[in-house]
């Protein structure tokens, strides 16, 4: 095994650096929970699309640079030290865009692909339902055929970013007889079709991060379902396990704050060394987040070889956010009564950006599958245990 970047990776890394140096916004860009911060995003994924990096890893003829896994996470690397933008796109570009390549017809490729590498359209994800989290086969949400359209009636809930953004995939019971995950189908709707109520939620930053939405006899072509009809569920599952596996969270996110966590404990050391626990807290973030790297390595040099991502995601989803966790808690230990200072304090330093982190936190346990079901999954499927 060789554990170093060939000359083709190194120069692939120099060239990302440099791009990013010579484009990156000169100032940092608002919120993306805020409708100017959305748009300012947008624009952002626009500039990264004309230098083919906004979708690394998609072939070249629909927007991305055909780069493999390893490219991919050196991109990341480059992207999260050079402190760039969030992503306001990463549920089209990470999750949807995967599942269109192995379920979607060529024509369905051609259509959403190149738009959505330039976000002329951005996308959200319609799963939830209040009555449909975790036990996501509860779903409700009903599409019945009538005349080539599905007719939509039901409501989505904790939908990220869908206050503005374009487009829709979500799952819905297209045979409103069935049960449980059988009879749902994976649609593709514009969130601006009439019928259509979306009602902003506030999240626990003030923002409105989420949406709820209400269907009210909406109408959408039959030709926007992805893969075939009644067979959702193992779509669904499908994009599930990009999410939870590579896609969402990539090291370098973590090894980023690792790296911030690490400066602000040696700005602080005086106070912050008189309890040795949060010594430790800081060590240990910084080896876990390099040890989740190196593990990300190995899945990425097991999928180059043809393996495929099972119910392992599960460990990785749980091992980033308690991770993610640990790190913003230690920072608020580290700050003292400083964390609790209002970002626009005269003396607020760095407050808000680890203040608006260790609030984003609390909630990595809960999107993507709360870590309860992930361990459900270890446990029955990982393990063997009884149900
Ligand atoms: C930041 C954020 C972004 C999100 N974005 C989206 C999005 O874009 N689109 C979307 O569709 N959804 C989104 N969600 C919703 C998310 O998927 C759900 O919140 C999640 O699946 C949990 O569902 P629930 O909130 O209904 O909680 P519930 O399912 O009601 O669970 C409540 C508690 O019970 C526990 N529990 C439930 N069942 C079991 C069980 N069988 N065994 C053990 N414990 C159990 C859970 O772990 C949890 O602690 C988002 C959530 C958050 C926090």
């Amino acid at each position: 095994m060789r554990l170093e970047y060939t000359d083709a990776q190194q120069q692939f890394r120099r060239e990302i650096r440099a791009w990013l140096q010579s484009h990156l916004p000169k100032q940092p860009l608002r919120s993306f929970d805020t409708i100017e911060g959305f748009e300012q995003h947008r624009a952002w994924e626009r500039e990264l699309s004309t230098g083919g990096w906004s979708a690394v890893t998609w072939p070249e003829a629909l927007g991305g640079r055909g780069a493999d896994l390893i490219d991919w996470l050196i991109f990341e690397e480059e992207y999260w030290a050079a402190n760039a933008p969030l992503r306001v796109n990463q549920n089209g570009i990470f999750l949807l865009a995967p599942t269109l390549m192995e379920y979607g017809t060529e024509a369905q490729k051609k259509r959403f692909l190149p738009r959505m590498a330039k976000s002329e359209d951005i996308w959200a994800q319609g799963w939830s339902e209040p009555g449909a989290g975790s036990d996501m086969a509860a779903i409700r949400c009903r599409a019945v055929r009538d005349d080539g359209h599905y007719v939509i009636n039901g409501q989505k809930t904790w939908s990220t970013r869908a206050v503005w953004a374009d487009w829709l995939f979500g799952l819905f019971r297209s045979d409103v007889d069935s049960q449980r995950h059988h009879g749902l189908s994976f649609i593709l709707l514009p969130l601006n079709l009439p019928g259509i109520t979306i009602r902003p939620i506030r999240q626990l930053n003030g923002m409105t991060g989420f949406a709820e939405i209400f269907f009210d006899d909406v109408r959408v072509p039959v030709e926007n379902r992805l893969g075939d009809e009644g067979a959702g569920w193992n779509i669904a599952m499908a994009t599930a396990g990009f999410e939870r596996g590579l896609m969402l969270r990539s090291p370098a996110r973590f090894q980023q704050t690792a790296r911030a966590l690490v400066e602000l404990y040696q700005r602080h050391r005086k106070s912050a060394d008189s309890d040795p626990s949060i010594r430790d807290a800081v060590i240990k973030s910084w080896m876990d987040a390099e040890a989740y790297t190196l593990a990300t390595y190995r899945t990425a040099g097991l999928l180059a070889k043809g393996g495929r991502i099972g119910a392992e995601s599960s460990t990785n989803k749980i091992f980033w956010s308690e991770l993610d966790l640990l790190m913003h808690e230690t920072a608020m230990r580290i700050l003292g009564s400083h964390a609790e200072l209002m970002p626009e304090a005269p003396d607020a330093g760095d407050t808000a950006y680890w203040q608006d982190g260790f609030m984003f936190a609390q909630a990595g346990p809960i999107y993507a599958g709360t870590n309860e079901i992930q361990r459900n999954i270890i446990a029955e499927r990982m393990l063997g245990l009884p149900r």
